[in-house]
């Protein structure tokens, strides 16, 4: 049996972006002791803080080394897929692309599950972001990129030279156009969950950070009673008097409910975990975002070159805006395939490719795309890794829509601002690449992710969802998710503030 010490009313398991968002809440909106438990670091490094540095660094340091499965359309490569491993989760390593303005994504999810629809959602989005004519002071003010290169610069101006509109911040794909993208930034730092949520609310009396990794749930009667976590070779029951919420992300969450006899029940079986709950849907439906680097030479030497850097340090302590401050891709734009309808291509733009020093990138990601896959855990090790297999560009239209996109940027990167820019010959994929077909491997080859899984354990309004509308287990009491698993569909753009907005409309939901 629990001991009192490990007895609390809510157990949060998972301190990423959701879990930080949540915990808050309910400490302000509740009286419950809270516990949220976390398997990485419970202290964000400083230097997770420098935006540079921990969008460099963060996912190779901080993170778990996911991957897929070989991906039959990506000529069978395995894709890494890190996911953020501190408080803070993927929020603390993400590049603070800040995209709140989801309507149309947001008015899918409200016609198909009461509660969710833009209306009901502007009170939760205007405590996170603000919004306009909505009253409140916002947790996470966006800001604009303290740091802006001259790089970036020129592609705003090619993308105008096209006709492309550039009204202000980039906050959403809700239209085509171009510009900044707003960032989760504060002075020149990272501002997001672990920031903005949890830290202020360190050393609050009624919440405890636990290190551990969450094995199981503990159930009994159909419901839940707490979580096993496992910590330096020791197990520990933390039991919940009220509820136990997964905000472990989409990866993990269908995972620990596979574990714990929730799921499909033939793999159950298969695997050997006594089934308490047939739910086929959990982990299927997983969808991600594809992404495609293209490069060209660069005609300028880059602001983050490390000779450069001791400069920007010394320019830093002045107070003065510096490539320190930057999150590497600051502006972009959503284009239209086929040149009508919403937008369904991001284009994000990096002063330096990672891979080539001395190249810009115009990197291309397909943000509406059709394939879907599955997270499982494998029946032979279930102790083990899930078998993720996101089955990237299975449909082929999403191919297809790739394709275009890469003549879409050829075209930008034809523009005189950026000839004026100094950008040179097309490295990859380079200019050999002309027919479809060529183009198709040249996307098979290079394409990977964007870091942006979702949708494992959706929720809605029928039997066969994961979780219903106030974001409760099917069939389970006192169980919630609540992160980016639950989503309805991926939005069309980074996803980090619809996983904050879902956390706020949780604790609304909770209370
Ligand atoms: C490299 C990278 C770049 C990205 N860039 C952007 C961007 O610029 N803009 C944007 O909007 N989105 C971005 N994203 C996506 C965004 O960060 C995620 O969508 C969001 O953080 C997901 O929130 P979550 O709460 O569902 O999961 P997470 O934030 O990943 O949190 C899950 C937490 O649970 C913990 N956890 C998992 N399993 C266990 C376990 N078994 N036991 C205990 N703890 C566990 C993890 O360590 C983590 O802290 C990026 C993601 C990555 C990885």
């Amino acid at each position: 049996m629990p001991g009192g010490d490990d007895t609390f009313d809510y157990v949060i398991a998972g301190g990423g972006a959701a879990g930080c968002v949540l915990a808050r809440r309910l400490l302000e909106r509740t009286d419950g002791r809270i516990a949220l438990i976390e398997a990485g670091s419970a202290l964000p490094n400083r230097w997770l803080g420098t935006p540079l540095t921990s969008v460099r660094l963060g996912r190779w340091w901080h993170s778990w080394p996911f991957e897929t499965v070989p991906q039959q359309a990506l000529h069978g490569r395995r894709i890494a897929l890190p996911m953020g491993r501190v408080l803070g989760g993927s929020a603390s390593i993400n590049a603070m692309i800040a995209q709140p303005a989801l309507d149309a994504d947001i008015a899918e999810w409200g016609a198909a599950v009461e509660g969710w629809s833009p209306a009901a959602l502007a009170p939760a989005r205007a405590r996170a972001f603000g919004m306009a004519g909505v009253a409140g002071v916002a947790q996470l003010p966006l800001a604009a990129p303290a740091f802006r290169s001259a790089f970036s610069e020129a592609f705003l101006a090619a993308c105008g030279e096209g006709g492309l509109p550039n009204e202000g911040l980039l906050d959403g794909p809700d239209s085509v156009r171009c510009g900044y993208y707003p960032l989760l930034q504060r002075n020149g730092r990272r501002f997001s969950a672990f920031q903005a949520y949890l830290a202020p609310m360190r050393g609050h009396p009624r919440l405890t950070v636990i290190t551990g990794k969450v094995v199981r749930l503990t159930l009994a009667q159909g419901e839940a009673r707490g979580v096993v976590v496992a910590h330096g070779g020791t197990r520990r029951v933390i039991a919940a008097e009220r509820e136990v919420i997964l905000a472990l992300g989409a990866l993990e969450s269908p995972r620990v409910l596979m574990a714990s006899g929730i799921g499909p029940a033939d793999l159950l079986r298969r695997a050997g975990i006594g089934v308490v709950r047939d739910l086929p849907d959990v982990g299927e439906r997983l969808a991600d975002h594809v992404r495609l680097p293209l490069l060209f030479h660069s005609g300028q030497t880059s602001p983050a070159r490390l000779w450069r850097l001791p400069g920007a340090l010394l320019r830093r302590m002045a107070g003065r805006a510096s490539v320190l401050a930057s999150n590497c891709c600051e502006a972009g734009a959503y284009l239209s395939s086929g040149g009508a309808g919403r937008p369904d291509l991001q284009l994000i733009t990096h002063f330096q490719s990672v891979a080539d020093g001395a190249a810009v990138d115009i990197e291309l990601t397909l943000v509406r795309p059709l394939s879907r896959g599955r997270v499982s855990i494998d029946p032979a090790a279930p102790d083990g890794r899930a078998l993720i297999d996101p089955a990237y560009l299975s449909a082929p239209p999403d191919l297809e829509r790739l394709v275009e996109g890469i003549g879409m940027v050829r075209e930008i990167a034809r523009r005189p601002a950026l000839a004026a820019f100094g950008i040179g010959g097309e490295r990859l994929p380079g200019p050999a690449a002309v027919s479809r077909e060529a183009l198709a491997r040249h996307v098979r080859a290079t394409a990977t992710t964007a870091f942006h899984p979702v949708g494992t354990c959706r929720m809605g309004d029928d039997d066969a969802a994961v979780v219903d509308g106030r974001l409760r287990v099917n069939g389970l009491a006192r169980l919630r998710i609540v992160d980016a698993s639950v989503m309805l569909s991926l939005p069309a753009a980074n996803t980090c503030c619809a996983v904050m907005l879902i956390a706020e409309r949780a604790a609304e939901l909770m209370t």
